[in-house]
């Protein structure tokens, strides 16, 4: 797989220096998600404030593209609204449907838009989208206690 080089930095700084890789102790919602196809598990405490995306912690093992794709979004979406965070999600599922062929929006997305160039291989989407597919399932979850 090749990625531009600048991109690969920071999906490489992201694996090597993963941030909120620390399970909180309290949390609104446990989400626990897995891809078997390339073996990579994510579990993700999700904390919601006052509408507000309070906190994101996970703990996990797997790939470089499925650990440095939880980390960016794990600072990413800390402190943003629920309906902002929807806006990104959704920014990133449809990059990651592009097929390679959008750069994502460098505002929305910030360092995720460096795991563009994995839509252009489709084994790894689901790398990319596992964290992301965790927090989905963590805000309905803590959204209805
Ligand atoms: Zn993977």
């Amino acid at each position: 797989m090749e990625l531009d080089s600048l991109y690969q930095d920071i999906i490489l700084d992201h694996y090597k220096h993963p941030q909120n890789k620390k399970l909180a102790t309290s949390y609104d919602a446990q989400v626990h998600h897995i891809n078997p196809s390339c073996g990579d598990e994510i579990t993700l405490n999700l904390t919601l404030k006052d509408g507000l995306v309070d906190c994101i912690t996970w703990d996990g093992v797997g790939c470089s593209i499925s650990q440095a794709s939880v980390s960016i979004l794990s600072d990413l979406l800390k402190g943003k609204t629920i309906s902002q965070a929807q806006i990104i999600q959704d920014e990133f599922l449809h990059l990651m449907q592009s097929k390679g062929s959008k750069d994502g929006s460098a505002e929305l997305l910030e360092d995720a838009v460096a795991l563009a160039g994995v839509s252009k291989y489709p084994a790894r989407i689901k790398c990319a989208l596992l964290g992301w597919m965790a927090y989905k399932d963590a805000v309905v979850q803590a959204q209805s206690k």
